[in-house]
């Protein structure tokens, strides 16, 4: 099965069926959906994008306009260990512009792209959003924020999807790149911003809800990739320090740091856990269980997006839900 393909129905009730999508392997190999220049107003741009999480909101941006092929776009494919092979490479070739998540997340696609000529456009979408990687705050000759050295992944955090302003910020550029690379069409990728827009609105309105029922209230994780969104509601974080920082820097926590954060859970401080079910383990495993024995709601939240032809907003809706649903119950 392919992932994210346009539903038949959609394509057999279009005026034009050049709605086409061509598969990658079944192993979580380059997905396509493909524009339509019929119905495009200027020229289709071919668009590469490093990690599913940006995929379903660049093909929403591009609508017509834009062919979005998506690297990594299986559940079952962590990100932070990810080698590409040789047909993950080759799918740069043909780029008009290259979507990175950046901040060291993907390195190996700036790579890839640094390897094709003519060059694609390329867009960091972290480096729109002001969240640097170690390797680039190098190149630039940076002094290191204070605070990095809490957060894993190369020094900061990259899950910026997990930010609403940083979602909302990647959307605009998205939209004002994929205008240049194909002026003709600037008024399709317009239409596109605003639909999409109205799509965010139930995204929006609940992280607004959120922040009102998470004032004062708690959370500890077994991960740090729900932390943007933590703090755009206002949930104060309260994981254990010794296990937070090995956590976000991929080494196995100290039993001291596991028996801290299981105390902690029992000891009634915590509102909810965060448990992020791609990165399963014994170590998280036996969090979720001390959380459930001490009636401490557990809310599950994935790294990638965690089913076929899910939607970005439809994705983050649903955790925002059960997160709210999990606040409720305990208040
Ligand atoms: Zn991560």
């Amino acid at each position: 099965m392919c992932r994210r393909t346009r539903p038949a129905a959609l394509a057999l009730t279009a005026a034009t069926t050049l709605v086409l999508a061509a598969c990658g392997s079944d192993d979580g190999g380059p997905t396509t959906s493909s524009g339509d220049a019929d119905a495009c107003p200027g020229a289709v741009v071919d668009v590469v994008v490093s990690v599913g999480q940006w995929g379903d909101v660049v093909e929403a941006l591009g609508g017509e306009c834009a062919s979005v092929t998506t690297v990594i776009d299986s559940v079952a494919v962590d990100p932070h260990d990810f080698e590409p092979t040789t047909g993950d490479i080759a799918a740069f070739e043909e780029a008009d512009l290259v979507v990175l998540n950046g901040a060291d997340y993907d390195h190996w696609a700036a790579d890839a792209a640094g390897n094709v000529d003519p060059a694609p456009v390329v867009l960091d979408l972290a480096e729109v959003v002001g969240v640097e990687g170690e390797e680039h705050a190098e190149e630039e000759g940076e002094e290191h924020a204070e605070d990095e050295e809490e957060h894993g992944h190369g020094g900061v955090n990259p899950h910026i999807w997990y930010s609403p302003d940083s979602v909302q910020q990647a959307a605009e550029a998205l939209t004002a790149e994929l205008a240049e690379l194909s002026p003709d069409a600037a008024d399709h990728f317009a239409e596109r911003a605003d639909a999409w827009q109205q799509q965010l609105e139930p995204y929006l309105a609940e992280v607004d809800a959120l922040r009102a029922a998470a004032a004062g209230r708690t959370y500890a994780a077994t991960e740090s990739v729900f932390e943007y969104m933590a703090e755009a509601i206002g949930l104060t974080d309260v994981t254990p320090e010794g296990y937070r920082e090995s956590a976000s820097n991929e080494t196995d926590p100290a039993p001291g740091d596991v028996a801290e954060f299981s105390d902690a859970l029992g000891a009634g401080g915590v509102d909810v856990l965060l448990y992020n079910t791609q990165t399963e383990g014994g170590v998280p495993e036996q969090l979720r269980g001390a959380a459930e024995d001490a009636g401490v709601p557990v809310v599950e939240v994935t790294e990638s997006v965690p089913e076929e032809g899910l939607s970005f907003v439809d994705w983050q809706l649903a955790q925002l839900r059960e997160l709210s649903a999990a606040l409720q119950r305990q208040g």
